[in-house]
């Protein structure tokens, strides 16, 4: 997928979903149309695309939340817990299990007490992502939103 300019907490939220999606807050000319081309799905709030690419999903409401459900039924997801917080929402890239000697460098003591697993890493931004009172606000808030 490869959401446009607009879509950029839709993408976001898909990508808390562990879903590969593409995005920008700008895209230099053609960008979007190679991206595309290489087999990606564009979701997009106007029209424009519609034309040269006939199998844009276009998102009408303004609600994030309303935009992923859009998402979920327009391309026929079907939410799987088990990808949830699996990639980086900065990069959209997977995240791996950082190895024992990786965690004791990397993450703070506190952090290794109470989840002595399930602490990733992005390679692309070095990033160390862990259970935490973050995750479960955006875990709420799937479960209010019916996912
Ligand atoms: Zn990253």
């Amino acid at each position: 997928m490869v959401a446009d300019t607009m879509l950029g907490r839709l993408a976001r939220w898909l990508r808390i979903m562990g879903y590969d999606i593409h995005f920008q807050s700008s895209y230099p000319e053609g960008a979007m149309h190679a991206l595309i081309q290489e087999g990606r799905r564009p979701l997009s709030r106007g029209q424009g695309l519609q034309r040269l690419f006939p199998d844009v999903l276009i998102i009408h409401s303004n609600r994030v939340e309303n935009q992923v459900h859009e998402a979920v039924q327009g391309l026929g997801l079907v939410p799987d817990r088990s990808r949830w917080f699996t990639r980086c929402l900065v990069c959209n890239v997977p995240l791996t299990e950082a190895g024992f000697e990786e965690r004791l460098e990397n993450v703070p003591d506190y952090v290794l007490y109470e989840n002595p697993s399930g602490i990733r890493h992005c390679a692309c931004c070095s990033r160390y992502f862990w259970p935490g009172t973050h995750r479960e606000k955006m875990l709420r808030k799937l479960e209010e939103w019916g996912f």
